[in-house]
């Protein structure tokens, strides 16, 4: 199989701790080519990304792929951040702008995720691998896809090696985007990032907020299982087992699972897939 990668929120309780110390455990032993941590931008996790991927080094035995955001951030802190991660070993970063929460103001030196990329290649030269964010169904604010697609275009030339898509129901637009990008000279690996069903409504205010799609039919499927939990996981596992396998069969790079600190939905994937 293509190489496989999950992401994880940093913990921030002892109950999240150990709960992420499980599935950490459960999930390495597939094998993943890394496992990155989220940020929260504005600083909401400045401590606690930089914490997690500690643990993950010392207890887990994992060099981390910490994500930084730049929205509300000052290069200074940015370029901190960016010692201590090469500090703690490590040699990935998902860099990208972030939303900063509703109300804050704060605005930063760095304005878009294209800029951040450009610093750490100018700070750090080729030592990090830098994962930025696609959009396949269109990042919500974008004016249009094609101007999309050329501000992700803009990130690579500033310097990424890698993308990680948005979450998303229909593997067309993930082959229809990776196509357009092909056209535009993009070459780097455009890996999908998949979002097991765990808790429907959750998914449902998910992706309200970050514009991924939730095809009608999934919808209507969702809502006939009433109260039959398993009857719903079963039916979410299988459905993005197969769209991860028209994935791989249509010349995906790989697949990112966003694990929301759960193993148990992501397992059901796998064991789908293998
Ligand atoms: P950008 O690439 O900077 O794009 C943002 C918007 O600006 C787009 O609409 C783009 O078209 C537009 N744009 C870009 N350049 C220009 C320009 N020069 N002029 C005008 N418009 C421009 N969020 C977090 O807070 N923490 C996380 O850890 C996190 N992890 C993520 C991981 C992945 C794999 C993905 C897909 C998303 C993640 N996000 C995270 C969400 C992300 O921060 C948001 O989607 C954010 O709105 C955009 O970030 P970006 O890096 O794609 O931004």
């Amino acid at each position: 199989m293509q190489p496989i990668s999950f992401e994880f929120y940093p913990p921030k309780t002892d109950e999240q701790r150990a709960q992420f110390d499980r599935t950490v455990r459960k999930l390495k032993a597939y094998g993943p080519e890394f496992m990155s941590v989220t940020f929260g931008a504005g600083g909401s996790t400045l401590s606690h990304t930089p914490e997690t991927v500690q643990r993950l080094r010392s207890l887990h035995g994992v060099a981390g792929a910490p994500h930084i955001t730049c929205v509300g951030g000052s290069r200074e802190e940015i370029r901190t951040l960016l010692k201590r991660y090469r500090a703690l070993g490590c040699d990935r970063i998902v860099a990208l702008r972030g939303d900063l929460p509703s109300g804050m103001a704060r605005s930063g030196d760095l304005r878009y995720a294209r800029d951040l990329v450009a610093l750490i290649r100018e700070e750090h030269g080729e030592h990090f691998h830098i994962e930025v964010a696609a959009y396949p169904e269109v990042h919500p604010q974008a004016d249009d896809a094609q101007t999309d697609l050329r501000h992700f275009k803009a990130k690579v030339e500033a310097g990424a090696n890698s993308a990680i898509t948005q979450y998303f129901y229909n593997a067309d637009a993930y082959f229809q985007f990776v196509e357009d990008a092909r056209r535009l000279g993009v070459t780097i690996p455009i890996v999908p990032g998949i979002m097991p069903i765990s808790n429907f409504s959750q998914l449902r205010r998910f992706s309200a907020a970050c514009g991924a799609d939730i095809p009608r039919w999934i919808e209507r499927r969702m809502a006939g299982f009433g109260t039959d939990d398993d009857g719903i996981r079963a039916f979410a596992a299988d459905l993005v087992a197969a769209m991860c396998r028209r994935l791989l069969d249509g010349g995906a790079p790989g697949l990112h699972f966003y694990t929301l600190n759960l193993a148990r939905p992501v397992q059901a994937v796998l064991q789908r897939l293998s």
